[in-house]
């Protein structure tokens, strides 16, 4: 390798951030400042997302001009040595004709060409991460500059703000059109697409769908790219993705096949994943319908599902962002100050309390804790509203209170009638009692 190749390795790590010193700034600026500092703190992945694609972008297409470099040079030398015309014979034995010379030199123009154009390319695409950075920074630095949050600017951003959560969630979701109607109607600046990752998810539903048809190619070659970020986090989804391809020999029973992808595959991890391995070999001796349970595991379908889960969760920490969309993030911090353990509880449930809809925010509030209130308030069970001076509690014989409000509506749509919610009693409305709680 030469000095000059060594030198950059070295500066690597530092190399795409080194050169935007004004990303830099603005991510310093941005995360010292103590006003707005909880949205701030919030904003994680907009501007680490396109740094790391950049950073991604910047290694790949290094170390692709590394290699072809080269390997021109490489091309180059063996070609002038055939062509020395101090020996004037080639290797053949004949002396090379010009016609030979020109074919060299038209062999090595066309790879030239090629690694100027994926040069070209590579700077492209570095220079479209650098611009989306560098907006997603400016859009972060308007907030700072907004005098207070009663500002129509902080509306605004507010606005802008709250779009990008919706585009995320829809896009996290699969439905690409709709966030891309959504994000067109909301950037009255072009700009705006800018601050969210169309592509990113348009990439990553590609490998999920490409895993739900049971191919493992589009992912393999995920893997491949991001080899080195994959190793880090020690990350064992490639090795997940031969088993499967193994397995799926295995179970069309292509013996020859599969033991040949076993040798080439998965004994090259043994050391790492013996065990798996050994297990694997093993897989041969069973057909897909057996009710042995580790090789019935080895054959369940559910295995496909599992790989999208391991590849949507790695792609998420690859790209710096987080494995829940914000939606949920936002929802949740909102939900945390309502829950209530009687939120849980079917014959307590509050009909205006959004936890107390199960199955849509009580499923998003179920691991967070309940809301720690100073003083409690009676809320009705039939209309959801509080029960105070005004709408006084009231007990039924049968020892349920409910709001005035409630009861006396009731009591007039059925001749005075009033019928218990919850036991399905029914009483006079003038047998209910004025409750005291003390
Ligand atoms: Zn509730």
């Amino acid at each position: 390798m030469s000095t000059d190749t060594k030198k950059l390795e070295g500066g690597e790590q530092n190399m795409p951030l080194r050169r935007f010193p004004q990303t830099l700034y603005l991510i310093d600026h941005i995360t010292n400042s103590s006003r707005y500092a909880g949205t701030v703190s919030r904003q994680g992945a907009l501007y680490s997302v396109p740094l790391e694609q950049f950073k991604r972008a910047f290694k790949t297409s290094q170390k692709h001009i590394e290699k072809e470099w080269a390997a021109l040079a490489t091309s180059a030398n063996d070609h002038i040595s055939k062509l020395d015309l101090d020996r004037l014979k080639s290797k053949e034995g004949e002396k090379p004709t010009r016609e030979d010379a020109l074919k060299v030199v038209d062999g090595l123009l066309g790879r030239f060409t090629t690694l100027k154009k994926k040069i070209q390319e590579s700077k492209d695409e570095e220079e479209l991460y650098a611009k989306r950075s560098r907006i997603r920074l400016e859009h972060l630095d308007e907030l700072l500059s907004l005098p207070s949050q009663e500002s129509a600017g902080f509306t605004r951003w507010s606005k802008t703000q709250l779009d990008r959560i919706l585009v995320d969630y829809m896009l996290r979701e699969g439905c690409f059109e709709s966030a891309k109607n959504l994000a067109k109607e909301a950037g009255i600046q072009a700009s705006f697409l800018q601050l969210v990752d169309v592509e990113l998810f348009e990439q990553s539903k590609m490998i999920e769908d490409a895993l739900e048809r049971r191919s493992c190619v589009e992912c393999l070659q995920w893997c491949k790219e991001n080899n080195s970020a994959l190793k880090k986090m020690k990350s064992n989804l490639e090795f997940n993705l031969r088993i499967q391809e193994y397995v799926e020999l295995v179970r069309v029973q292509k013996s020859a096949e599969a033991i040949a992808y076993l040798r080439k595959h998965l004994a090259p991890a043994s050391d790492i994943h013996l065990k798996e391995v050994q297990v694997a070999a093993a897989l041969l001796a069973f057909e897909p319908d057996t009710l042995c349970g580790r090789y019935k595991t080895m054959f369940d379908e559910s295995r496909w599902d599992q790989l999208i889960i391991q590849f949507r969760a790695e792609n998420c920490i690859l790209n710096t962002l987080t494995t829940q969309p914000t939606l949920h993030t936002v929802l949740q911090a909102g939900m945390a100050a309502l829950k209530t353990p009687m939120c849980y509880q079917a014959e307590n449930q509050n009909v205006k309390c959004p936890i107390c809809i199960g199955h849509v925010y009580g499923a998003l509030a179920e691991k967070l804790p309940n809301a720690h209130h100073v003083n409690s308030c009676l809320v009705c069970r039939i209309s959801g509203e509080i029960m105070n001076e005004d709408n006084l509690p009231m007990a039924l014989p049968n020892g349920y209170v409910y709001s005035q409000k409630a009861l006396e509506e009731m009591a007039l749509k059925h001749d005075g009638i009033v019928t218990c919610p919850r036991t399905g009693s029914q009483f006079h409305f003038i047998q209910a009692r004025k409750a005291f709680a003390i």
